[in-house]
């Protein structure tokens, strides 16, 4: 039986992961994490039963070990307990789904203790890509992708060389906003921009797919994962959500996944990678469909895919700094503290005002989103 330990369980991917092992019924659930959701949390250790649990605040660990004083499962605190579900020894593979840089340290302990990496965090890659991969290929640790377009390119790659690869074609849906101009996004509202017409996903990533800053941090994932550079990775703009990307190789050849929007797709791919199983939910219908639509995408309104470019080209702690600035702004704006442009024009503001570093180590990285959230806070807060 496979085990697994999860990082954010009780999230989007998190959830989604635990209703695959509650479908297939042969993965075993040998760790879970989550931040604060402990009523959800003590829901999974009832179903799931894992011999390890990580609550990140120890006052809610307390309480969840009051509340479940008749189960064995031993509950642990903060960055230690994430550490400790990551490399737990029973675990062959680590999904990394909670948000954020806090995903880098458990991710290099995993990849250390030699577990399979099925990784949905992208913000580590984006910010620790020079350090993860190398790392990943020198312990022959494979990492599978989660996010659905990385997935959709590593399962058009099954069987092919790599050194053939002309382009990438990362589709992006558009998001709640496609077709509207500056002038229109001045007003946008926490709930206008939760609202994402094709995929159901958690709060943070849905604020960023409304500002493209989502695929801004897919074409840097996809640049770490997948060894290609910047130029190498083209954003169509693709609104049905059926090609969930595609790889363009030498000799014109494209190749390309589709399937109906649903996460649990690509989840299960990297957790049964290489073998295919049966999925429950709604096949693709081409008949239904009728047409699919593709489109440039407008950079002068979504400036934060032009910027994630820009952080790409200029390398180093610069991908850290797009990252913790958007991380930063996005909550000041579910806080209805800054309006909803503003997110883009912290991250270009900070992009100029944090010192640059060349290649950064995983201090230098946690320092500079240090230095990022102190700047906004003294500016914006
Ligand atoms: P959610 O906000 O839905 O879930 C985040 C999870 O992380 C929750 O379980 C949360 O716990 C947990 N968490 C938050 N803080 C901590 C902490 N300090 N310690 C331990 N756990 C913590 O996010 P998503 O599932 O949407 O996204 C997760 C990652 O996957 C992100 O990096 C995102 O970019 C990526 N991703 C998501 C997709 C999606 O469809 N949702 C698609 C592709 C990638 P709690 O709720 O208990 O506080």
């Amino acid at each position: 039986m496979k085990k697994i330990a999860v990082l954010g369980s009780t999230g989007s991917i998190g959830t989604q992961t635990l209703e695959i092992v509650r479908e297939q019924g042969d993965i075993q659930i040998a760790a879970l994490a989550a931040g604060g959701n402990i009523a959800l949390l003590e829901a999974q250790m009832r179903e799931f039963s894992p011999s390890l649990v990580c609550v990140w605040e120890e006052e809610k660990a307390c309480e969840l070990r009051q509340n479940t004083a008749d189960l064995q499962i031993r509950i642990v605190a903060g960055m230690e307990g994430l550490l400790e579900v990551a490399v737990h020894e029973e675990s062959e593979i680590l999904v990394t789904a909670i948000v954020g840089m806090l995903g880098i340290r458990p991710t290099i302990a995993a990849i250390k203790a030699g577990k399979t990496i099925a990784l949905a965090n992208k913000e580590t890659l984006v910010t620790a890509g020079h350090i993860i991969m190398p790392l990943a290929r020198e312990r022959g640790v494979s990492i599978l992708p989660v996010d659905s377009e990385h997935s959709a390119i590593f399962q058009s790659l099954q069987g092919e060389e790599r050194n053939t690869i002309r382009k990438l074609i990362l589709t992006a849906s558009g998001g709640p906003f496609r077709g509207k101009k500056r002038d229109d996004l001045k007003d946008i509202q926490v709930e206008d921009a939760l609202k994402h017409p094709n995929w159901s996903m958690g709060r943070k990533i849905t604020i960023d797919s409304s500002t493209f800053v989502n695929k801004g941090l897919e074409v840097m994932e996809a640049r770490w994962l997948f060894d290609v550079k910047a130029e190498q990775i083209q954003v169509t703009v693709h609104p049905q959500s059926v090609i969930h990307s595609a790889v363009e190789y030498e000799d014109g050849a494209v190749i390309a996944q589709l399937g109906t929007p649903d996460m649990r797709l690509p989840i299960q791919y990297a957790l049964y990678y290489p073998k295919r199983r049966n999925l429950s939910g709604k096949r693709l219908d081409l008949f239904e469909l009728g047409s699919l639509t593709f489109e440039r995408p407008d950079i002068e309104t979504f400036q934060g895919l032009a910027l994630a470019y820009e952080a790409l080209r200029r390398g180093g702690n610069i991908p850290t700094v797009y990252n913790a600035a958007n991380e930063k702004a996005v909550s000041l704006f579910l806080e209805r503290k800054i309006r909803y442009l503003e997110i883009v024009e912290i991250i270009e503001a900070c992009m100029e005002q944090i010192n640059a570093i060349e290649h950064p180590s995983v201090e230098q990285i946690l320092e500079t989103e240090q230095a990022v959230y102190e700047y906004i806070m003294g500016k914006w807060a």
